[in-house]
């Protein structure tokens, strides 16, 4: 079921955050037009982003905006900064994560008269890019004064999540094809959960043909074929670079709506930023915040006003009495206003070429809400690995390491640097950095115990600087660790 909350007099309520930079030129512009409509909705206007960052709030989003968002579960906002010494976490994450706002659906298609090099295909596609999880929950450490860490943490259930939102897209909007784009043949464990996940579920929806392709393969095929796709399911940073590339085969940033969806919350805005050079000059296209403004009419099951002005846009294309200066140029172009006002009086005309779909409420995925979502019979910590600062040779350190663990139940199976087996053996790197991992096995085939752990740091420390420990888990047989090149 939709969520949303309605006003005394029937109104569905959102709350409106204007944005930074062009953010309140182009939210201005949605909020007249679906104004025009009549569409029985009301606002709530309510703060984030650059001037609550500078107010001393670290996650420049204030309680207020958090409180409305709860109550209303729908947001339309603009883009949001993050000014240069204030606060070190993006206001836009922080909604996206507060809200569990987990599926990020960018849709893009061929417009007329907007013209690319692209124009000739007939480009009508939507990525579902995952939003919560990832390399942008932005959990980094330095190892070493040098050598800088990044965690890409996937879920099996927020990749169910996501999958199954990525079908209930294509069925909503009647679409025939989706697409899974992974990296899984290189991170065959993060990437590969959704890979797995996406060929679990896809028989789920017989209906529509399902098809796995590797995200450099698929960004390739986006430029060449682009018309070949219909909605395409990736991780969170494939998914942001690749619809940034989708967004530029129709036109540019000025057309790409985003919708941030969650089972409970949403929350509409453009793909594009604050572009800060053109606040206040009235000359910004604001039809990605439009766009944005009518998949939240959707949401909102206000499905004839959405179309009205879905219709109105194309329309207005169409005529060519206006054009943004993102297609134009400088000279002969439109202004903001002059955009929005002309939507306005083509409200209720029709585009010469069907434009919109017979869309249907996304049915959104009911997943179990249990914290631990996979289950395993059977489990044991075969080894750990040290994460160590070394600035010697790698012959040195391994047998120090050896040293150091002789006469406890470990032994230590390798030295690697960067992911490449290094000690005993290992292949002649030409270049090495200052952080290593020990890779210790326990000999006995058996369980490490957390004592074990403790005693084996000890050893490890009195040899060389340790940062991080990760323990070799084995779940139901099989390994959850990835081998080092070259490693047997
Ligand atoms: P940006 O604001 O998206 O602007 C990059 C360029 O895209 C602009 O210079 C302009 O290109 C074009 N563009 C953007 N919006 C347009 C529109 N409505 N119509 C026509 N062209 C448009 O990216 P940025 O400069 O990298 O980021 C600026 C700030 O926005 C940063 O603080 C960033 O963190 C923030 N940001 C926020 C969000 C969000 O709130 N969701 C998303 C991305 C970035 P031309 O120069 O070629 O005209």
């Amino acid at each position: 079921m939709p969520s949303f909350h309605l006003t005394e007099t029937g109104k569905k309520l959102v709350t409106f955050i204007p944005g930074d930079g062009i953010g309140a030129e182009v939210t201005g512009s949605t909020r007249k037009i679906i104004e025009a409509t009549g569409a029985p909705i009301a606002w709530e206007d309510r703060e984030a982003g650059e001037s609550v960052f500078k107010q001393g709030l670290p996650s420049g989003v204030p309680q207020d905006t958090i409180d409305s968002i709860k109550k209303t579960k729908i947001a339309l906002k603009g883009p949001l900064g993050t000014p240069i010494g204030f606060g070190e976490k993006s206001a836009n994450v922080t909604l996206r994560k507060l809200f569990e706002t987990y599926g990020n659906i960018r849709p893009v298609r061929t417009l007329p008269g907007v013209p690319t090099p692209f124009s000739n295909k007939a480009i009508d596609l939507v990525v579902v890019r995952e939003n919560v999880e990832d390399l942008y929950a932005g959990i980094e450490y330095m190892q070493t004064p040098g050598v800088a860490e990044a965690l890409k943490l996937i879920s099996r259930k927020g990749c169910e999540k996501i999958v199954r939102l990525g079908f209930e897209l294509a069925r909503a909007e009647g679409r025939k094809k989706v697409h899974c784009a992974t990296k899984s043949n290189i991170m065959k464990m993060t990437e590969g959960t959704l890979k797995r996940t996406f060929e679990a579920i896809a028989p789920e929806y017989p209906e529509i043909e399902s098809t796995h392709i590797i995200v450099d393969n698929c960004a390739h095929q986006l430029v060449r074929s682009p018309e070949w796709f219909e909605v395409i399911i990736m991780t969170n940073m494939n998914g942001d670079i690749l619809s940034d590339m989708t967004s530029g085969l129709i036109g540019g940033l000025g057309w790409a709506p985003s919708a941030n969806l969650g089972t409970d919350y949403a929350i509409f805005e453009a793909v594009h930023g604050s572009a800060p050079k053109y606040k206040g000059k009235n000359t910004i296209n604001p039809t990605a915040v439009i766009f944005a403004g009518v998949m939240m009419l959707r949401r909102l099951e206000e499905f004839a006003a959405a179309a009205a002005i879905e219709n109105s846009v194309i329309y207005t294309l169409e005529e060519g009495k206006f054009r943004t200066r993102d297609v134009m140029g400088d000279a002969g172009a439109c202004s903001t206003t002059q955009w929005t006002d002309a939507i306005i009086a083509n409200l209720g005309k029709k585009p010469s070429r069907a434009f919109v779909r017979d869309y249907k409420p996304i049915q959104m995925p009911q997943v179990a809400p249990a914290p631990d979502f996979v289950k395993v019979q059977s489990r044991k910590v075969a080894g750990v690995d040290v994460y160590v600062e070394w600035a010697g040779t790698v012959d040195a350190l391994g047998q120090g390491l050896e040293a150091a663990v002789a006469g406890s139940p470990f032994k230590l199976h390798m030295v690697s640097s960067r992911g490449t087996k290094l000690y005993p053996g290992g292949s002649a790197i030409t270049d090495t950095v200052d952080a290593f991992t020990g890779r210790f096995m326990k000999q006995d085939g058996g369980d490490t115990s957390d004592a074990e752990v403790l005693d084996l740091l000890a050893r490890v420390s009195g040899k060389a600087r340790w940062s991080h420990v990760e323990k070799l888990n084995v779940f139901d047989g099989a390994l959850g660790y990835t081998k080092a090149q070259g490693e047997d």
